[in-house]
C-alpha cells in the first residue's frame, strides 16, 4: 500500500514520497508527514544480524513506497560506503554508564552527513520517478556546518549542481575552509557581505521569484532544496536509533522488549523527531529526552506549554544547536493537536506574528514522551572535562550538553536504570578548541591545528580525514557578493 504525505497546514495536499522529497516544503508553507506511521514489523533476532545498510533499507521502504526495491538499494549502497570512515557507520561507544551513538564517521565529521549523503540519491530518484527534466540546482544558506555536509553530499552527483552561501565574516576558520576548498565541478561557494539571516533572506527570495524560475526552467534547471525539514533527511535520520537498539540487544545489554532512553543535543528538532518516530514505528524507547544549550526555547516549552522565541539569542560552544525557531516542531505540534491541520496553522501563524504560541493542556498530555532540560556554558565544558578523567573518551560540546542533560535527568527523576543512548552528533575535531580548553586551560595559547594534534594525542584517536585534508587543500572558490547581488551571482555560476 502507498504511504501518503500530507501538509501539516492542509490535509487536502497529499503527495507521494517522492513528490514530498523533490518539494521539500508545501505549497502552504507546511511540513510534509506521513499520514500514518508504519509498523517496524521485524522480529528482533532479524535486526540484530543486519548491517547498517540492511537496517536502512528496513526502514527506508516502509516510508519511502513509491521507490522501488533496487533504487532504494542503489541509494542506500551509494550513500553508505567509504565515504564513512568505520564499517559500522554508527558504532556505539560505552563510557560512564551510557552509550554514545557516534553520528560522525561521514565525510564532514557531523550528523548532517548521516541523511545528507544519501539525501542526493533519493532526489535525483525521485527527479526520475517524476518525470522531472531539468538540472536539479540545490541552493543553501549555511551558518557552517549544513552548508559543508550538502556539498560533500551533492559534489559530483549527476544532474545536480549545488549553490552554498554563507556569511563571510560569520562563520569559524575551520568551517570557511571546509566550504571553499570543496572540490567538485558542480559545486558553487560564495560569501556574502551580510549576516546568516541576510543570506536565509535572499536565497528564500530566490526560491519565491517566479520570474527567476521561469527563466530557470528555459535554461533546463529547477530549484530544490537540502534544507533539514525535507522528508528526504528526517526518515534516514530514523534507521540510527533502530540499528542502536538492535546493536544493543546483539550485544546482550538488553533484553527482548527492553524499553531504552534515547538523549539528543537538539536544535532544529529533527534529530530527536526522528527518535520520536522510531517510536512510534514500535522501537522500545522509554523517554526521549531533549537536550538545549542556552537557547532554551524546547525546555521552557515542554515546562510551561508556551514556545516563546521572543528572547535573547546565544552564542554559545554548541553552535549547532544556536536556534530559536525549531523547524520540525512543527511535525509534533501537528500531531498532538490530533493531526488537525487547521489547528497547527494557527499555531504556526501566530509563531509568524507574535513570535510565540501556547498549546492546550489536551495537546500538553501528548508531550508525555519528552523530557526537556538543557545544559549551560560552564557545565557542559565541565562535563566533557569529568567524562575526559574518567574514561579517556573525549566528547564534542554538542554531545556534552545531551550528556548533561541526562546527568540532570537521572538525578530529577530517579531513572537510573533505564539503559541510555545519548545521540554522539560530532566528532570532538570539528570543536577542537572549546573541547581542549574545557579539558585544561593550558591549551588555549595553542593554534588550531596544535590543537588537533594534541586532542589525537590525548584522545588516542587518529585526526579524521576531514581535517587532514584542509591543512593543505587549495582554496577554490573565492567568490564574494553583496547580499542584492546573490541572483544574480547564480545566473552567472549557471551561465543563464
Ligand atoms: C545540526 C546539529 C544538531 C542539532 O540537530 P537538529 O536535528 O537540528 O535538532 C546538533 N549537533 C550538531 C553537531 C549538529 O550539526
Amino acid at each position: 500500500m502507498e504511504l501518503m504525505y500530507a501538509s501539516t497546514r492542509d490535509e487536502k495536499e497529499k503527495v507521494t514520497a517522492s513528490q514530498a522529497i523533490l518539494k521539500g516544503l508545501a505549497n502552504d508553507g507546511g511540513l510534509f508527514v506521513p499520514t500514518e506511521i508504519p509498523a517496524l514489523d521485524i522480529d528482533i533476532e532479524t535486526l540484530a544480524g543486519m548491517s547498517y545498510q540492511e537496517t536502512a533499507y528496513e526502514v527506508l521502504k516502509r516510508f519511502l513506497t513509491d521507490y522501488t526495491e533496487e533504487e532504494l538499494r542503489h541509494c542506500i549502497n551509494s550513500a553508505y560506503d567509504g565515504k564513512f570512515d568505520t564499517e559500522e557507520i554508527a558504532p556505539l561507544v560505552d563510557a560512564d554508564g551510557a552509550y554514545y551513538l557516534e553520528l560522525f564517521h561521514g565525510s564532514t565529521i557531523a550528523f548532517k552527513d548521516m541523511a545528507l549523503s544519501i539525501l542526493p540519491y533519493l532526489l535525483t530518484t525521485a527527479a526520475k520517478k517524476n518525470q522531472v527534466k531539468n538540472e536539479i540546482v540545490i541552493l543553501t544558506a549555511t551558518s557552517g556546518d549544513t552548508g559543508k555536509a550538502a556539498l560533500a553530499g551533492f559534489a559530483d552527483v549527476p544532474g545536480t549542481k549545488i549553490i552554498v552561501f554563507y556569511p563571510k565574516n560569520g562563520v569559524s576558520p575551520i568551517q570557511e575552509k571546509q566550504m571553499i576548498t570543496q572540490r567538485g565541478d558542480n559545486t558553487f561557494v560564495v560569501g556574502i557581505n551580510g549576516n546568516f539571516d541576510q543570506a536565509q533572506t535572499g536565497v528564500k527570495q530566490m526560491f519565491a521569484d517566479s520570474r527567476l524560475a521561469a527563466q530557470m526552467d528555459e535554461a533546463g534547471y529547477q530549484f530544490s532544496s537540502a534544507n533539514s525539514i525535507n522528508i528526504g533527511r528526517l526518515v534516514p535520520q530514523i534507521v540510527y536509533y533502530v540499528y542502536a537498539y538492535a546493536k544493543l540487544y546483539a550485544n546482550g545489554v538488553i533484553a527482548r522488549d527492553e524499553a531504552i532512553n534515547v538523549a539528543v543535543p537538539t536544535g532544529n528538532f529533527g534529530n530527536i523527531l526522528a527518535a520520536f518516530y522510531a517510536k512510534n514505528m514500535g522501537l522500545p524507547i522509554a523517554k526521549l529526552i531533549c537536550a538545549s544549550n542556552e537557547n532554551k526555547v524546547l525546555y521552557d516549552f515542554f515546562a510551561t506549554g508556551t514556545y516563546d522565541k521572543n528572547r535573547e539569542f546565544v552564542l554559545t560552544s554548541s553552535p549547532s544547536m544556536d536556534i530559536l525557531i525549531s523547524s520540525n516542531l512543527e511535525r509534533l505540534i501537528y500531531r498532538i493537536a490530533g493531526n488537525d491541520a487547521s489547528k497547527n496553522a494557527d499555531l504556526m501563524k501566530s509563531l509568524n506574528t507574535q513570535g510565540c504560541y501556547e498549546i492546550t493542556e489536551q495537546m500538553r498530555a501528548g508531550l508525555q514522551d519528552f523530557y526537556g532540560n538543557y545544559t549551560d556554558e560552564k557545565e557542559t565544558a565541565e562535563v566533557i572535562r569529568s567524562l575526559y578523567e574518567k574514561t579517556g573518551y573525549v566528547i564534542d560540546t554538542h554531545t556534552a550538553v545531551a550528556s548533561g542533560v541526562y546527568h540532570k535527568y537521572k538525578a530529577g527523576t530517579g531513572d537510573t536504570e533505564t539503559k541510555t543512548v545519548i545521540a554522539s552528533t560530532a566528532s570532538p575535531f570539528k570543536f577542537t578548541r572549546s573541547v581542549m580548553e574545557a579539558i585544561d586551560e593550558k591549551y588555549s595559547s595553542m593554534t588550531d591545528f596544535e590543537l588537533v594534534d594534541a586532542l589525537s594525542r590525548i584522545g588516542n584517536v587518529k585526526v579524521p580525514q576531514a581535517i587532514e585534508e584542509i591543512r593543505t587543500a587549495p582554496v577554490l572558490h573565492d567568490t564574494v557578493c553583496e547580499v542584492g547581488e546573490m541572483p544574480s551571482v547564480v545566473k552567472k555560476f549557471l551561465k543563464m
